[in-house]
C-alpha cells in the first residue's frame, strides 16, 4: 500500500499534476464551469443588450497586454497604455449624455466597473478618477462653456482629469479645507497643498477645491495641469493600488481664470449628487475586485495538486470557496440593485451608504480567504489574489466607513436620535459633528 502510494507520488513528480499552476495575472484562465457570473446566473438578471455589452467589455479587458505585475512592483502607471485601453472600452463620461460621452445606463456602468476592477483595481481606479470624479463633477457643476471646452476632449481621452480635495492636514473633515482662492484681476490665485491626488502627476485638468476668501465658501476650479505655480511629488511606499500615482500638489499663487471657476458654492446640491454617484461606484468596484479574486483563487485551486488531488477536492477548501462565492453573490446583487435604483432615480444616500459599508467589509473578509486558499502563492503578486487582498483595503478611501454606519443607523432606527443620545452621548457628539459635515456634501 505504502509502496503503491510512493510509486504514484514519484511517478507524478515530474508531471504537470505536481507543478505549480502558471501565474498569468491579469488574465483569468478559468474553466467555464467555474465562471462565477454563470454559476450565480447573474446573466439572467440582465437584459439581452446588457449581456451583450458585458461580453464585449469582458473581451476587451481580457485582451490587455499591459504588464500589471512589472508596474505593480515598480509602482508606476503607463498613462499612454492606460489611455489606449480606456479608448477601447468606449467614450468617457460613463452615464453623462452629450459632448461625445458614453451615455450608459447605471446597469451598464456597473458592468463596466465590474470588468475593469476584475482586471485590476489600479487600472479601474484610474479609469474612475477620470470618468467619474473629474468628468461627472464638470458635468454636474460646470457652465455650458466649461462643458463644451472640457467634456468633449475628456470623453475622447485627449485630456485626462483628476480631483483635488484632500489636504495634508484635512482628510475626512474635508469641509474644513485650507487651500485659498483670492480674487485678482481676471481670475483667482490659488494657494495651498493637496494630498493623495490620484493621477495628479500627469493630469491635464485638475479640479481644485479651495476656500473663496471673499465668501468663505468652498469653490471648485478647473486648473490646467501644466499651469505655473503647481509643484507635484509622488507619494511613495504605498502598499495598495500601487500602480495608481497619488500625488502631493502644492499651489503657489497659481492663476486660474474666472471662466474656470465651477458654479456651485460649497458642498451642496449637485456636489452631493456627484459624491453619491462616486459612492455607488465604490460598491461596483467591490464586485469587480471580489469577482477577480474569487475566479483567480478557484482557478488556482483547480490546478494545484496536493496529496495527489486538486485542492478543490478537499472539503475544507470547498467550504472556504463556497463562503466567498456566497459573499460574491450578495455583493454583485447589491450592486445590481443599486444600479437599478439609480436608473429608476429612486436611490438615495442611505441605501448607497448601506451598500458601501456592507460591500467594502464583505470584500475585505473574502479576499483574505482567497489569499489563504492559494497558500504561499497567495502572497505573491503574480497570482493576483495578493494584489486584490491589498487593493481591497483602499475601498474605504472615498468616505470613512464609520460615517456610513452612522448614516445607516438612521434607516435602521426610526427613533435614532433618542437612542443616539441616551446610549453613547460622548462618543456620538464627536461623530455627529462629522456626520453633519458629511451630510452637507
Ligand atoms: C489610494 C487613495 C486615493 C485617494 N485619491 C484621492 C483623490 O484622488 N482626491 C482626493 O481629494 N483625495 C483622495 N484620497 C484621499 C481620501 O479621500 C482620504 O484618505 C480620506 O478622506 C480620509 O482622509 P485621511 O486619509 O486623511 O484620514 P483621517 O481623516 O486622518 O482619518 C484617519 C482615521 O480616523 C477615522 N476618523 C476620522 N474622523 C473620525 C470621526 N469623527 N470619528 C471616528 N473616526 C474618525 C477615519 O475613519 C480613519 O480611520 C485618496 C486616498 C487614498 C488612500
Amino acid at each position: 500500500m505504502t509502496e503503491k502510494r510512493l510509486h504514484s507520488l514519484s511517478s507524478n513528480f515530474h508531471t504537470p499534476r505536481t507543478s505549480i499552476p502558471e501565474a498569468k495575472y491579469p488574465h483569468i484562465n478559468i474553466d467555464p464551469q467555474y465562471d462565477a457570473i454563470k454559476t450565480l446566473k447573474i446573466d439572467e438578471e440582465l437584459t439581452h443588450d446588457e449581456n451583450r455589452y458585458h461580453k464585449k467589455i469582458r473581451a476587451i479587458c481580457q485582451s490587455t497586454t499591459f504588464d500589471f505585475i512589472a508596474n505593480y512592483e515598480s509602482a508606476t502607471s503607463d498613462v499612454k497604455e492606460f489611455k489606449k485601453m480606456f479608448k477601447k472600452l468606449g467614450p468617457g463620461g460613463l452615464d453623462v449624455n452629450g459632448f461625445g460621452c458614453a451615455n450608459l445606463s447605471n446597469v451598464e456602468v456597473f458592468l463596466l466597473i465590474l470588468e475593469t476592477f476584475r482586471l485590476d483595481a489600479s487600472f479601474g481606479t484610474e479609469f474612475l478618477i477620470h470618468n467619474s470624479l473629474a468628468m461627472r463633477t464638470i458635468f454636474d457643476l460646470g457652465t455650458k462653456e466649461q462643458h463644451h471646452k472640457y467634456l468633449t476632449k475628456m470623453s475622447s481621452y485627449e485630456k485626462i482629469g483628476c480631483f483635488a480635495l484632500t489636504e495634508p492636514g484635512i482628510g475626512s473633515d474635508a469641509a474644513s479645507l485650507l487651500t485659498t482662492a483670492t480674487r485678482v484681476e481676471g481670475g483667482w490665485l490659488l494657494n495651498g497643498e493637496k494630498r493623495w491626488i490620484g493621477g495628479g502627476l500627469t493630469a491635464d485638468i485638475i479640479i481644485v477645491w479651495a476656500r473663496n476668501e471673499e465668501t468663505k465658501k468652498i469653490n471648485g476650479f478647473l486648473v490646467e495641469g501644466k499651469s505655473s505655480g503647481i509643484t507635484a511629488s509622488k507619494i511613495e511606499n504605498k502598499i495598495a493600488l500601487r500602480i495608481v500615482q497619488n500625488a502631493n500638489l502644492r499651489f503657489t499663487n497659481c492663476f486660474v481664470t474666472d471662466e474656470n471657476r465651477l458654479q456651485a458654492e460649497d458642498f451642496t446640491g449637485s456636489t452631493a449628487k456627484s459624491l453619491q454617484n462616486s459612492r455607488a461606484l465604490v460598491v461596483f468596484a467591490c464586485s469587480g475586485i471580489l469577482l477577480g479574486a474569487y475566479e483567480r483563487a478557484i482557478s488556482y485551486c483547480t490546478q494545484r495538486f496536493q496529496f495527489d488531488k486538486t485542492l478543490t477536492s478537499f472539503q475544507l477548501i470547498q467550504s472556504k470557496l463556497m463562503a466567498v462565492l456566497g459573499n460574491l453573490q450578495s455583493v454583485i446583487l447589491t450592486s445590481l440593485h443599486i444600479a437599478k435604483l439609480l436608473d429608476r432615480k429612486t436611490a438615495d444616500m442611505k441605501q448607497i451608504s448601506l451598500a458601501k459599508a456592507y460591500c467594502t467589509q464583505t470584500l475585505r473578509k473574502s479576499v483574505a480567504i482567497c489569499r489563504e486558499v492559494c497558500g504561499g502563492n497567495g502572497i505573491i503578486y503574480d497570482y493576483g489574489v495578493a494584489i486584490s487582498f491589498l487593493d481591497a483595503e483602499v475601498c474605504f478611501y472615498l468616505f470613512i466607513k464609520i460615517l456610513h454606519k452612522v448614516i445607516i443607523f438612521r434607516i435602521l432606527t426610526p427613533c435614532w436620535q433618542a437612542a443616539w443620545y441616551s446610549e453613547k452621548t460622548q462618543f456620538a457628539n464627536g461623530l455627529w459633528l462629522s456626520v453633519t459635515q458629511c451630510l452637507k456634501y
